[in-house]
């Protein structure tokens, strides 16, 4: 917030002008019609325009409510369905419409008795209620022009001081304006998994809603210390946070926290809501005003990732809100009484942090993607959360009762009691499964027949590594560091990096850990490094992963340096993604040496030992395998990209799931075609694709071969449990047989030699 604000500029002035005139218009002792009379007066006159209306929406419909210069006796008889006119438009999209000519938009619809036909030009804005669209504020004129953004901006600004009134006076129904939900019957909701999970709890709203209660200031220095004053609260508040980090320091936590501080300090930010108290808002309404602007830019954002930054945004301005207007209540701080499944639009992770994690059971959300801060962290705190669940505000209320199983995607508000018992078994099941491989955790994964299994974890982030002791994982089979890029809001320097391997390779002690090098690009884009997020045809097999980090040389470099010096006195793992020719890996390989070099000539301390490895997972690799392999310290076999380049089948497509398979005989007879040359070279060969996290998937690599999977955590019990009851002599030659026939449809005939032998496949 600057301290000496600007001299109001001359679109401040003009709304300012226009605000007081709504001020004198709202304080009159008169009724709601006739304010809304006199506010269309005003405008029209404020703007010159011809017409000034007001649309509000009843029963569904948006009735002309008020209007200078349409007919009168249109008044309260035209009304128009969401779906209908340029007015429908604007309130369906929540948008703003600036048009020179209506009747040349698709969307214009003509209705008679306004007597409209005379004017070419449009401009409306949604008047928002509660991030709802209760009505529309429209002007028209008879000439063909477009209006200016002084004139939108002060419609904007007089929508939302209409919204003020509109409420006071109940002219929408609560049902409209998103207060209650009038259904009380059972339903069922989908949306997007985002952490797995079930959960039953009592819903609780994250926001109870902050009303505004006055819109247009008395006193705009006053206001301005308001905000002031707020801003300065906030930003102690993101300070203590970060310094209080509940994950430790170093985590991806600080990273999040790092892109709050950076938002609280922008300097934009504050000056927005500066101009628009310039303009004659109240504090309040100031803050709301610049946050409706940033919701509708949202809207209009294609980008994933670039939307979950602006919603980190979101999310302080609510904080705010809450300061500033002293309605300081998030459900989290009034306390959750009972088991809580939150509901909210969306949600920042500083503010998920901040409820008691033995009442909160559940996350829903409107909004989420699987990138999003939020998202991340709730991972780390063991919440299932269930994403892009449509409008579930508007079909449930306070208290009610729902079942989320975010694993099948569906959330079940006020089920009836069947559906509750249904769900209290899965429930209960999956609590006991839990328990029993959790208990597996210091139980070591060997055969019947003797053998030991290296069994190891995937982890990306900071806080997976605590899996380690809850599994009883042999080690780290892949981290993959681009997850810090991909949680930060600026490029990760060299320092934030080491410290991440570092801490890593703290906790895991004497364990192993391989670090695979940034696998960033195709859907992994980097929102502040723009050629990373440029559009592909084939993202998959595009600009992705070593392709890049070969490219951007410098990129490489600090990573390389950061995992040398993170390594001093330990063994360091270092594994290569998307490798598809030999020379790809001597490059990388040639930059690690060039930094281990350069710490020498520093006297720095180097790692004990670099075992350097590649991922292989484009086919093209298997040519020219025996090139490389004397090179190698070990392969990883990364079974999720290797399937979708041998299969050509998009490992994301839903609708090519029955094609992604990967007991097809391709798949095994082409695992068994590199692992066999791997094994006879004495070079450690093993699988950290998801397939091997799934019972019988990994059962069939074990009877190809392989002795070392590295999988998802949540994996590692049930697969524990079926190595020990295997036997890899009767495996073995079963599935050589099976991938040499290649015929059997193969997936059955493991079934069912896994239950003729007493494996443990779950099935
Ligand atoms: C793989 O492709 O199998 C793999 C483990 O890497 P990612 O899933 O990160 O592409
Ligand atoms: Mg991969």
């Amino acid at each position: 917030m600057t301290l000496a604000p600007p001299p109001p500029s001359g679109a401040a002035q003009a709304a300012r002008q226009i605000l007081r005139r709504l001020h004198d218009v709202m304080a009159a002792n008169t009724n709601a019609q006739a304010k809304l009379n006199q506010v269309t007066q005003a405008i029209g006159e404020a703007l010159d325009s011809e017409v000034c209306s007001i649309y509000l929406l009843r029963d569904g419909l948006l009735e002309l409510y008020a209007t200078r210069g349409l007919n009168q006796a249109a008044v309260h008889v035209t009304k128009l369905a969401l779906s209908e006119g340029l007015v429908g438009s604007i309130a369906r999209n929540i948008e703003t419409l600036n048009l020179d000519e209506a009747s040349a938009h698709p969307d214009y619809a003509y209705r008679p008795e306004t007597g409209e036909e005379q004017f070419h030009s449009f401009a409306g804005v949604p008047i928002i209620r509660r991030e709802r669209a209760v009505g529309v504020l429209c002007v028209q004129h008879a000439a063909s022009r477009g209006y200016d953004e002084l004139e939108i901006e002060a419609l904007q600004t007089v929508a939302l001081v209409l919204s003020e009134l509109i409420a006071n006076a109940h002219l929408v129904d609560d049902a409209a304006s998103g207060t209650q939900s009038a259904d009380q019957s059972p339903q069922q909701r989908s949306g997007l998994k985002l952490v797995d999970g079930m959960a039953k709890g009592r819903a609780v709203f994250h926001q109870p809603r902050i009303v505004i209660e006055h819109t247009v200031a008395e006193d705009v220095e006053v206001e301005r210390a308001r905000v002031y004053s707020a801003f300065t609260k906030m930003r102690d508040q993101i300070d203590r946070m970060a310094s209080q980090a509940e994950f430790g320091s170093g985590g991806e936590h600080d990273e999040v926290l790092e892109t709050y501080k950076m938002f609280a300090y922008d300097e934009g930010w504050s000056r927005r809501i500066n101009e628009a108290i310039d303009a004659g808002l109240t504090a309040e309404a100031a803050i709301e005003r610049v946050q409706q602007r940033t919701r509708m830019r949202m809207r209009q954002i294609d980008d994933p990732l670039l939307s979950d930054r602006m919603h980190d945004l979101e999310d302080l301005a609510n904080r705010l809100l809450r300061i500033v207007s002293g309605q300081m209540g998030t459900a989290a701080q009034m306390g959750l009484r009972e088991d809580a499944i939150l509901v909210a639009r969306n949600l920042g992770p500083a503010e998920l942090l901040e409820y008691d994690r033995r009442r909160l059971k559940g996350v829903i959300l409107e909004e989420g993607s699987l990138t999003a801060h939020v998202t991340i962290v709730a991972r780390a705190m063991g919440v299932p959360v269930l994403g892009r669940v449509r409008d579930i505000r508007q079909i449930i209320n306070e208290g009610d009762m729902l079942l989320l199983d975010a694993g099948r995607a569906v959330v079940h508000a006020r089920p009836n009691m069947p559906t509750i018992e249904a769900f209290d078994v899965q429930l209960r099941d999956n609590r006991e499964r839990r328990e029993r491989f959790a208990a597996m955790r210091d139980v070591e994964p060997v055969t019947a027949c003797g053998a030991r299994i290296e069994v190891m974890m995937n982890a990306g982030l900071r806080e997976d590594v605590s899996a380690l002791d809850l599994t009883g994982a042999d080690g780290i089979g892949l981290f993959r560091t681009e997850f810090q890029f991909l949680v930060s809001a600026t490029m990760p320097q060299r320092e934030r990096q080491t410290r991440l391997y570092r801490d890593v390779l703290d906790v895991a002690g004497s364990r192993p850990v391989v670090f695979r090098t940034v696998d960033i690009g195709g859907d992994k884009a980097l929102p502040y490094m723009r050629e990373s997020a440029e559009k592909e045809e084939n993202p998959a097999m595009g600009w992705r992963a070593l392709r890049l980090a070969l490219d951007r040389g410098g990129l490489m470099k600090a990573q390389a340096r950061a995992l040398l010096e993170a390594g001093a006195g330990r063994t360091l793992n270092v594994m290569f993604p998307l490798v598809a020719e030999p020379w790809e890996f001597d490059a990388a390989r040639e930059i690690f040496d060039e930094q281990r070099a350069f710490l020498v000539g520093r006297g720095k301390k180097l790692p004990s030992a670099i075992r350097f490895g590649v991922m292989l997972e484009v086919p093209a690799l298997a040519e020219t395998l025996d090139l490389l392999l004397p090179r190698l310290d070990f392969v990883s076999i990364g079974t999720n990209d290797l399937t979708q380049f041998l299969l050509a089948a998009d490992r994301a497509d839903p609708r090519l799931a029955d094609r992604y398979d990967w007991l097809s005989p391709a798949i095994l007879r082409f695992l068994r075609r590199v692992i066999l040359p791997c094994t006879d070279a004495g070079v450690q060969v093993g699988v950290c694709g998801e397939m091997g996290g799934r019972p019988l998937e990994a059962m069939a690599l074990l009877g190809l071969g392989i002795r070392r999977l590295s999988i998802t955590p949540a994996g590692i019990g049930p697969i524990k449990a079926m190595v020990r009851s295997l036997d890899l002599g009767q495996l073995t030659p079963f599935v050589t047989d099976l991938v040499t026939r290649g015929t059997t449809p193969i997936r059955p005939a493991l079934e069912q030699w896994g239950r003729d032998h007493g494996v443990e496949l779950g099935l």
